[in-house]
Order: C-alpha cells, then structure tokens, then sequence
C-alpha cells in the first residue's frame, strides 16, 4: 500500500551549486562509514571471530542472490549480471585468508580486520589507472559494506546496487573525491544535505555539468530511495513526486535554457571585448583532462586554473613526474597558444590524499595545506615542477602557487624552480626558460602584501573562494553561515582593488580564477575593479563572454566606484546585478 505521506510533491530547497535539471529516480546514498569498533580479542576466541566471518558471508551471498533475483525479473538478466562481480569477491579466498591474517596477526574482532582489508581492497583497485576497474571500485563498497553491514548486525542501507540504471544521487555528503568516481553514465544529478556553491564538489559538479543541489539540510533522511524526483539545479529545489503540472513547467524551462545556449554557441569564437573596446581575457578553470573538451567547446581562451590536486587523489600512490608531465604536455598541446595555467598541489581544506597519513588537523582550512605543504614535502614539489618545466616547450605553460600568503613563501618558490631548471639544462631536458609563474592572491595578507609579491612574480590570480572565506572568517563549506559568505562585501572588495591596483603598477597582470568570475551578476563589478582576466567554470564561458560583450567599461569603473564607497554588500550587489541585467536582459530570462 503506498504511504500517503510519500505521494504527492515535496519539494526540498537548497543551495544551487550546478546548472541545469534532471528528472528520474532517486538513489539515497547512506554513509557507509560509520564508526567500525576495534577491540582486542583473546586467543582462545579467535577462532570465534572467523566463524563469524564464514558466516556474514554466507548471508551477503543469500542478499544478494536475492537482490539478483528482484532485478533479473524488474529489468533483465544483463542487468542482473553485475551482481555476478559480488558473488565472486564473496569467494575470493584472499579475502577469507586475509582477513583472518588481520585477526590472528592483531589479535582483534572481525569487524575491524574486515574493514581494514576493505579499504585497502577498495583503494587498490581505484589506483589502476582503468576506468572500468575505478567502477567496480563502486562496485565493491556496495558489497563490502554489506558484509560489514551483516558484521555490525546493521541492516542493509540501500538496495539494489547504486547506478545499476540512471539515477539522481541524494546524500548527507559526497566528498570532491566521490564527485569524481562518479558513474557519469548513471548519475543523473545529485544533492545534498551539506555543503556549499564553493566547495570542490560543487565545483566539480560544475565541471562535470552535474546539475546539483547541496544543503539540502534534512533531505537525505526524509526522501525515500525510489522516490521519482526532480532536481532543479537553477533554483536549488529537488522536488519529489513532482505533478504534471510542475513537469510541464520544467519542460519549458528546459526548452528555453537549450535555446539559449544555442545562441550563446555562436560567440564561441568571438572575444571577450566590451563595446567601449576592453579585452578581456576569457579562461575556464579545470580538474582533469577530460574538461579539455568542454574548454575548447565553450570557446574559452585557455586555462586559468588547473586543479592539479585530482591528479593525486583517488589512488593508492603518487603521481610520477613522467605521468604529470604526459597530462601537462597534452593540456598545453591541445590548447596552444592560449596559454594553460597550472597550479601546483593545492592539497589539504577538503581535498585529502587517503594514502598520505596526513595529520588530522582541527582546521585544515587554516593548516598545512597548498604550497605550505609542498614546501615541505620536496620530493612531491621537484617532480611536479619539473613536470609542468618539462611541458613549457611550446611556451604557452604557466605555473601558479596556491596560498601565498607572504613574500617568504613566494621567495622559496621560485627559488627552487631556478633550481629544477638548472637540473633541466643540466640533463639537456628543454623547458621554457622565460616560463611565467604567478602567485594565488587568497588570503588577505597576500591582497594586502601585493606590491611586494608582485615586484616577485609575472602575473596574479585571484582565489576569491579562499579571499572570501579568510577575509570574513566564513568557512566556505559550512551551510549554516553561507549567508554570511558575501562575495560583495565591502571588504573584500577593497582586498580585489588593492590587488589589481598593485598588480598594474608592478607591470603584472591580475585574473580571479575563484567562482566570483563565474557569476555574471557580478562580472560587471569585477570589470570595474580593472581585472585582466576572468577564469570560469567551462560551462559559464558563453554566459559571461555575452555579458562582457554587452557592457561598457566606462560604466563598470562607475559602478566600481560606489562599490567601494559603499557599506552594503547587499547594495552593491543589487547594483551589480541591475547593471548586468541591463545590458543582456536575455542573459537573465530564464533564471
Ligand atoms: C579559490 O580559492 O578561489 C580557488 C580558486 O582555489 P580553490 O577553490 O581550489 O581553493
Ligand atoms: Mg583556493
């Protein structure tokens, strides 16, 4: 009988984080972590603790025959052949032989030893390099947490196995890193009860072109796995059971965004140049070489910001030199001669390397992360900088550094790339020797050292999602204080002008590679500001190329002007957006 409390449309409001509407059944994702006891258990019971082991398995193996069985009849044998994979890890005698190893080996309870082995079984397979292994990867959590599941004596947490058909993900969280494993194939969409517009999910949702919602606060326990929903990744709403009525209106919406976006297409060759004649210099940001596509059909003018740090994660052991300088030298080969700006490992905040035990830190916005973290750590910085050397030959690489946060740390960087470069011509390994680097521009002692940094370094890059969240002590991916996450706020606004302003006077160019770029409502006040360049999402390029063809500088200098005169970052804002509004209506039509 269904339950009248599940009929009928419920709608969920969110943050929107990623563009575009997706409609289909939902797959609640429950957090399979969940704290797994270690005990110490004495020699006499050991024997118990593998028994018990023999025994969980025997149960997953009935679950999931019968879970084999419900979907053999709901959609077809094919599809039920995937469990096949489960079946066999079930008989795997490494596993029953490595798990009662852990056991014996450590003397404790089955459930810790699995969980352990799971882990490790789990991160070997993501680390080779197959796209078809990284998705049993998924698999494999499905199966292993079930075991673990039968361990703790939980029931099962969701069934059937995820992504088995298209389907929009609800979670409490998905980590950046789960972001990028995703089945591209299958995930419709996802939301969340946590998270923000910048944190690196909601960014790499952005790249992928994953419509997504996050704080959805409560939604992942209150919607039911099966549910038919739609998620709107424009107005931030998943909406469960959505009537006819409701689909009608989405269908429209859907069929104006398509065309708009065909029109906007037609400027993908076009500059980015304002009527009174100012060029500005129209970049995407990007995670990994499959967004190369998506930079060359957007029209951008190359890359403004490469995440490196996906390079590294996701995998049981580091990059070599050898295999970043392959992804480098594609990058730069496929976009010359617009140039390609890498960032160097910007690790730690929310992006963590699960095979480095990296010291859990109270706040690891605040900690050892980025260049700190490279400083230190030598051996990583000289292989990925003599990686990005070695892809500079066409001379259209850059190199940038994350989290100056003063001229010490800038002074050692370059310092050692001087030296990277002496082993380079030493080893006759050609590299462009005039390589430009730049300083990320996203604490505010940096905005307000510029001058000194830029007598250091060739050009700047504003990380504004940083600037935001240190300037106004507001962590970027609490969803509790994102209200108070204002990129308009008169003080940061006065850090971007300080910036750009010292920036010119040293000769150097300023960008801002952090999300205010992507937003068009602000790109007039950040023409007004005097930035050279703006880095977006691939996806947002159109947006902001029409807008930046539609306006005048003269008037973005005047709004400028009362921005930083003013007290309100709510004022500012409605300014910013009136003036965008203004002059490419259309642009905002269908928001
Ligand atoms: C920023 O802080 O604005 C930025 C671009 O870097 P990230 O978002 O990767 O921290
Ligand atoms: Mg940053």
């Amino acid at each position: 009988m269904s339950d009248p409390q599940q009929s009928g449309e419920r709608v969920y409001k969110g943050i929107a984080v990623s563009a575009g509407i997706c409609q289909g059944k939902v797959l609640v994702l429950h957090q399979a972590a969940v704290e797994v006891p270690q005990y110490e258990v004495a020699e006499a019971d050991l024997p118990g603790q593998v028994q018990r082991l023999q025994q969980a398995l025997v149960e997953t193996r009935q679950q999931i025959l019968e879970v084999q069985r419900q979907v053999s009849q709901a959609l077809n044998a094919k599809d039920a052949s995937i469990f096949d994979a489960h079946l066999l890890v079930l008989e795997d005698p490494t596993l029953i032989e490595s798990v009662t190893q852990l056991i014996y080996q450590k003397k404790i309870n089955v459930e810790a030893a699995f969980h352990e082995f799971a882990d490790k079984y789990q991160a070997t397979l993501r680390a080779i390099n197959d796209p078809y292994l990284q998705e049993r990867a998924t698999d494999m959590r499905d199966v292993t947490s079930r075991i673990l599941d039968n361990l703790l004596g939980r029931r099962p947490q969701h069934e059937p196995s995820p992504l088995l058909e298209p389907c929009i993900l609800i979670a409490e969280d998905l980590p950046p890193s789960e972001v990028a494993l995703l089945n591209r194939k299958n995930t419709l969409g996802f939301g969340t009860d946590v998270g923000s517009k910048t944190s690196h999910s909601a960014i790499m949702a952005r790249s992928l072109q994953l419509p997504a919602v996050v704080g959805l606060q409560t939604a992942s326990q209150k919607i039911q796995n099966g549910a038919t929903a739609l998620l709107d990744g424009y107005g931030g709403l998943v909406i469960v059971n959505p009537s006819d009525q409701t689909l009608f209106e989405y269908g429209q919406l859907t069929k104006r965004r398509v065309s708009m976006e065909d029109k906007l297409h037609e400027l993908q060759f076009l500059p980015a140049v304002t009527l009174d004649g100012k060029q500005i210099v129209l970049s995407a940001n990007i995670e990994q070489i499959g967004d190369l596509e998506a930079v060359k059909f957007h029209g951008a003018e190359g890359v403004g910001l490469f995440r490196t740090e996906y390079l590294f994660i996701n995998r049981e052991s580091l990059p070599t030199e050898e295999e970043q300088f392959q992804v480098y030298r594609q990058l730069a080969a496929a976009l010359k001669p617009h140039p390609v700006i890498i960032r160097t490992l910007d690790l730690g905040g929310d992006k963590f390397l699960s095979h480095l035990k990296l010291p859990v830190e109270m706040n690891p916005f605040l900690g050892w992360r980025a260049i700190r973290f490279c400083l230190e750590e030598r051996e990583i910085f000289r292989a990925q900088l003599r990686a990005i050397l070695r892809a500079s030959t066409d001379a259209n690489v850059k190199l940038m550094f994350p989290m100056i946060s003063g001229v010490g740390e800038l002074d050692q960087a370059n310092a050692l790339v001087e030296q990277y470069k002496a082993e380079l011509r030493q080893e006759n390994i050609p590299f462009d020797p005039n390589i430009h680097a730049g300083a990320m521009i996203e604490i505010p002692s940096a905005a307000l050292a510029a001058d000194a940094l830029a007598r250091r370094c060739q050009f700047f890059s504003l990380g504004t999602n940083d600037l935001i969240q240190y300037s106004l002590a507001v962590d970027r991916l609490n969803e509790k204080i994102a209200h108070l996450y204002q990129p308009t706020h008169p003080a940061v606004l006065r850090l971007i002008k300080w910036t750009a302003d010292a920036a010119h006077r040293a000769g150097i160019w300023c960008g801002v590679c952090g999300e205010m770029a992507s937003d068009p409502a602000l790109t007039p006040l950040l023409l007004g500001l005097g930035l050279d360049e703006l880095s977006t999402a691939p996806s947002l390029v159109p947006q902001v190329k029409a807008l930046i063809r539609q306006l005048k500088i003269q008037d973005a200098k005047e709004l400028a002007d009362f921005a930083l005169n003013c007290e309100s970052g709510q004022e500012i804002l409605e300014r910013s957006q009136a003036l965008a509004k203004s002059a490419a209506p259309g642009l905002f039509a269908n928001s």
